[in-house]
């Protein structure tokens, strides 16, 4: 196949893509060219695989051995990649591969941008890539093919979770409000994307923000709403809605709605004036003409049922945002396949025990196994988890493990990450609590 046609071939493709994801043609074409040169890698020849995806595929997977170089020495290896049956399929799935939270500036973002989003987010490790991705969309002119309407190349919302890095906001009882913002954010910005709410986030990860970069983000961002997730503190039970002296407050309104039939009790939905003409809120106050809603979920240090709603019922809440929101602005909603609907839905919690002290975090209990938050006992133990994007998988000390995504949490069978840790297993089934123990169990 000649460039021309190959280019014609994958832009077709691109630009449905591009409708439903709100990603950039060029950037997904510049991307085929590159890493596939031109259609005719051994990849995208034997197993229509084009952007080079780990893994296996809808057609199976495909073996492909390749040096690298490892301590200075050059080594075969053989990997697994997804096998498809036919590019489409291929370029379907690399647009949900940058689907994934962590490439969330990708949507919509105008293709220079979307080249350097993809190499921050950990796309690549070049330190080219971008030049190149660039100078194949300039030279080809790809660019043509983002013109085509890209519905979502302006956010109708975006969702800020407060606080973030070395800015905890509230704590108390275990847990940090910075952790359940995200969370809760996460969670609302997959569901949006489900619908087709072109949405976008302040944050994806656990970074800081001060006020002006977050109030720039929210200000530039060409969206309509921004809504602001936090978890109060300071004695009190309940939700809470903010809305701007600007505002009519009536989405307020309609979301505190939402959070009373999730069942939390609403405690008050209100305004609150600082200087003579100026919001108190800097998120009020410094967001432009977005009209933003502060949304308290509940009090972090509540003396009444809060803190235990919390932890049961957070996707509930962030769902029920989702379908008032939907609701105001008038746009059909769907509930998730897996529908929380609490308190029905009861999942074991499983607390966990690292060499006698008790985490803050939590696993589950699914089919008798227990799935334990990656991060959170990696890092008590001092190991950071590595993930490598392309290939979607999770390391602890060189160890795979096998990954359950829920609300952008990362977990993994207590055995598996026991023993990437080097460390003993034992399950408590009164107090539902998994033990680990560093050494052996002699007995
Ligand atoms: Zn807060």
């Amino acid at each position: 196949m000649n460039q021309k046609a190959f280019i014609e071939t994958i832009a077709a493709l691109a630009v449905q893509e591009m409708a439903r994801s709100g990603i950039p043609a060029s950037l997904t074409i510049a991307q085929a060219i590159l890493e596939s040169g031109w259609g005719a890698s051994e990849l995208a020849v034997n197993a229509n695989n084009l952007f080079g995806i780990k893994g296996t595929g809808p057609a199976g997977s495909y073996e492909k051995v390749s040096d690298e170089v490892v301590n200075g020495k050059k080594i075969q290896k053989k990997s697994t990649f997804r096998k498809y049956n036919n590019w489409t399929e291929s370029i379907r799935d690399h647009t949900d591969f940058l689907l994934k939270p962590i490439y969330a500036k990708v949507i919509g973002a105008n293709w220079k941008a979307a080249c350097q989003v993809v190499y921050d987010a950990g796309y690549a490790t070049d330190p080219e890539y971008v030049q190149k991705l660039i100078d194949r969309i300039i030279r080809y002119n790809l660019n043509q093919y983002d013109k085509e309407t890209n519905p979502m190349s302006t956010p109708t919302l975006i969702i800020d979770p407060g606080h973030g890095g070395t800015d905890p906001g509230a704590s108390g009882n275990g847990m940090k409000e910075k952790d359940i913002n995200l969370q809760i954010s996460l969670y609302q910005y997959a569901r949006f994307q489900a619908l087709g709410v072109p949405v976008i986030l302040t944050r994806t990860t656990d970074i800081s923000l001060t006020p002006e970069q977050r109030t720039k983000l929210v200000r530039d961002s060409g969206a309509k709403y921004c809504i602001s997730n936090h978890i109060n503190a300071g004695g009190g039970d309940g939700a809470e809605t903010i809305y701007s002296i600007h505002s009519d407050g009536k989405l307020a309104h309609q979301l505190a709605e939402g959070l009373k039939t999730a069942g939390q009790n609403l405690r008050r939905v209100f305004t609150r004036q600082g200087k003579a003409n100026y919001d108190y809120y800097f998120m009020h106050r410094d967001t432009g003409n977005v009209e933003t809603v502060i949304v308290e979920y509940a009090f972090i240090d509540s003396t009444k049922d809060d803190i235990e709603q919390i932890q049961r019922d957070w996707k509930a809440w962030a769902e029920a945002i989702v379908k008032s929101f939907c609701a105001f602005i008038g746009f059909p909603y769907k509930p998730p396949e897996d529908s929380p609907q609490p308190p029905s839905k009861v999942v074991d919690k499983v607390s966990i025990e690292i060499n006698g002290v008790r985490l803050a975090a939590q696993g589950y209990l699914q089919d008798k196994v227990s799935h334990l938050p990656v991060r959170a006992v990696a890092e008590a133990l001092g190991v950071v988890p590595v993930y490598d994007p392309t290939t979607r998988q999770v390391t602890v000390n060189n160890h795979d493990l096998t990954e359950t995504i829920e609300a952008g949490i990362s977990y993994a069978p207590a055995r598996e990450l026991a023993a990437a840790l080097g460390l003993q297993v034992e399950w408590i089934q009164e107090s539902k609590t998994v033990k680990l123990m560093k050494g052996c169990v002699c007995t």
